[in-house]
Order: C-alpha cells, then sequence, then structure tokens
C-alpha cells in the first residue's frame, strides 16, 4: 500500500490546513481538508487530552472518508495561568479575537518574564486499511506579548512572541512558522517517519 499519495488533514481550520499543506506538499500528491468533502458530521473534542483529541478526529475523518487522515490537537499553555487555556483553546472565546482579547485581560498587570507560554500539538496520523493510529508530538515555547501584533497566521500567532527569533508568529510567513513552530516540528517528524514507512 502505498499511503504517501493521498492524505486528508482532518480539519476545517484553514490556518492550520495551509501550515500542513506547506509542509507535506513535497511528500504527497494530493492534499485535502475537510472542507473539500461533503462533512456534515460535528466531531466532539471532549477527550481528557490533546492526543485522544487527535486519534478521535483522524480516526472518524478516516474511517468516514476512506482515506489516511491526519489530524491535529493543539492548544496554547500559559504559565501565569496554570496551563490555561491548554486544551480548550479553540472554546477559550467564539472566535479568534474574543480568545485573544480574554487572554490579555487576563494577563493584565502580569509583567513580561512571567508571561511565558507554550504552544503544544499532538499529530495522529490514521490509516484506515491497517486501523491503527501513529503519533508525533512538538511544541514552542515563548512568551505572550501585551498587544496585538497583526499579520499572517490564526488563532493566537498576534500576541505569541519566539524570543530566539525576536519576533511574533504573526509576522512569520508560513514556511517560516513551520520551521520553528509546534505543529512544525511535530510534522518534522512526521516526515521522517514517512521517510522510512
Ligand atoms: P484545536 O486543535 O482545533 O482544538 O484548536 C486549537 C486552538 O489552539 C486553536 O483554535 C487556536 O486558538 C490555538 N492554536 C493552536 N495552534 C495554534 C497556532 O499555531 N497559532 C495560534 N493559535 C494556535
Amino acid at each position: 500500500m502505498n499511503i504517501k499519495k493521498v492524505i486528508l488533514i482532518a480539519t476545517k481550520n484553514m490556518g492550520k490546513f495551509y501550515e500542513f499543506k506547506e509542509a507535506l506538499a513535497h511528500h504527497f500528491d494530493q492534499i485535502y481538508s475537510l472542507s473539500d468533502f461533503h462533512w456534515p458530521y460535528d466531531i466532539k473534542e471532549n477527550e481528557t487530552s490533546y492526543v485522544e483529541n487527535a486519534m478521535k478526529k483522524a480516526r472518524i475523518a478516516g474511517e468516514k472518508l476512506k482515506i489516511p487522515s491526519l489530524a491535529d490537537d493543539s492548544g496554547l499553555e500559559v504559565d501565569y495561568l496554570n496551563g490555561k487555556p491548554g486544551i480548550t483553546s479553540a472554546r477559550y472565546g467564539r472566535n479568534d479575537e474574543e480568545r485573544i482579547g480574554k487572554l490579555l485581560n487576563e494577563l493584565e498587570g502580569v509583567p513580561w518574564e512571567e508571561r511565558t507560554a507554550k504552544f503544544r500539538a499532538y499529530l495522529a496520523l490514521y490509516i484506515p486499511e491497517m486501523e491503527r493510529h501513529y503519533i508525533f508530538y512538538g511544541e514552542l515555547r515563548g512568551y505572550i506579548g501585551f498587544n496585538k501584533r497583526p499579520g499572517y497566521g490564526f488563532g493566537f500567532d498576534p500576541i505569541f512572541y519566539v524570543p530566539f527569533l525576536g519576533k511574533y508568529l504573526s509576522e512569520l510567513t508560513i514556511s517560516e512558522k513551520n520551521d520553528i513552530s509546534h505543529r512544525g516540528n511535530a510534522l518534522k517528524a512526521l516526515k521522517k517517519f514517512l521517510r522510512n514507512f
């Protein structure tokens, strides 16, 4: 079996999808998202860990559409907030603007050195013919800024500062972000796996 031809990225989040597409373009002939299919299902991300959520999304998408599927579950963990919003990052507000506003409010008055945070991403690759998952992990440490720095990206990118680059994630192109990000690091592990598969 050759899984290197077609892959489904089990997401409707186009910000995530473009990052996957950029990283995997040389590994697959066709890369789809759920938006390319009739997809009436709402997969509840209600497991207790990122990895279980990622496995569930990949398995349901892979079984329904019968192609190898890759899902990501990720989140932002802020040290001052004891790891919040974490696994519930996507539900922290109704949209990116609300989520960012809420986080900046919660950190009001908190000095720079206490604004440390990390992004975590688990990727699950599900291969329907084999009925099995493969898991890949990546993380990125940085700081939550005081204000938004508009630009590219999605989610919390405009307020996430990467100290070793001296830039916010929103100031990076997709390819620059993939070089260093949590998802990019997990994708590097996936690409290594695909080379040996
Ligand atoms: P989920 O993986 O679909 O549950 O969503 C994770 C949430 O974490 C997203 O909706 C964003 O708010 C946030 N997030 C995850 N990865 C990133 C990223 O690379 N940049 C900015 N925000 C992210």
